[in-house]
């Protein structure tokens, strides 16, 4: 079991990082993936922890997610730059009219890989509104993104993405509470995805 995409209280989940300590202490590999919030990645020093985040970012004229993983939290240029902590500044609560403030696509991309970071692109299907999933994949690779993130009402097309790119992968929940829950469960079973060199938990292993 793994899940690399998972929202604490330091954004709008409803679990503190201790309580998603708790449940997710039999994963082999999670990560907190906080909107433009580094914070918990600063707190938590699980063996199975690697550090995430999600940025929203804005490129072929909509607004996207971008995740971030495995990056140095302690990298000098990366805290300089104006990339966290703007979440508090525009989102109030979980159950507001959410407002993110956007960052550019490049800057993003620069800061997380020199970083020593990954970026992959959460939630393919759905934040795709109405441009083509094919497309939005190839822009972000084009532009450095490393991979896609599957998301388990979406495998076999997810899949038939990373076939033809052949690109990384990471698996995530997007899971926020067990009461505010869009009937995302934590925790991803990774049986298919374990001998898979291009599957995240084995990129970062071999890196
Ligand atoms: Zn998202
Ligand atoms: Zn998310």
């Amino acid at each position: 079991m793994d899940d690399f995409h998972i929202h604490s209280t330091y954004s709008d989940g409803l679990d503190s990082i201790e309580n998603l300590i708790q449940k997710t202490k039999n994963f082999t590999m999670f990560s907190i993936t906080d909107h433009n919030n580094i914070e918990a990645n600063k707190k938590i020093r699980e063996a199975n922890f690697i550090t995430g985040v999600e940025l929203s970012n804005y490129f072929l004229d909509n607004v996207y997610h971008i995740l971030g993983y495995n990056f140095d939290v302690n990298n000098k240029e990366l805290n300089n730059k104006d990339l966290f902590n703007i979440y508090d500044k525009y989102v109030k609560s979980y159950c507001q009219n959410i407002k993110y403030y956007y960052i550019s696509i490049r800057d993003i991309i620069e800061s997380i890989k020199n970083a020593n970071g990954y970026l992959i692109l959460p939630h393919p299907f759905i934040s795709c509104k109405n441009i083509e999933t094919k497309t939005i994949v190839e822009k972000f690779l084009s532009v450095g993104g490393d991979g896609i993130e599957i998301t388990p009402d979406f495998l076999d097309k997810s899949m038939e993405i990373i076939n033809c790119y052949d690109t990384f992968y990471s698996v995530g929940s997007d899971y926020h509470s067990d009461i505010f829950n869009r009937n995302n469960t934590l925790g991803i079973d990774t049986k298919y995805f374990d001998n898979d060199e291009r599957y995240l938990r084995n990129v970062i292993r071999r890196n």
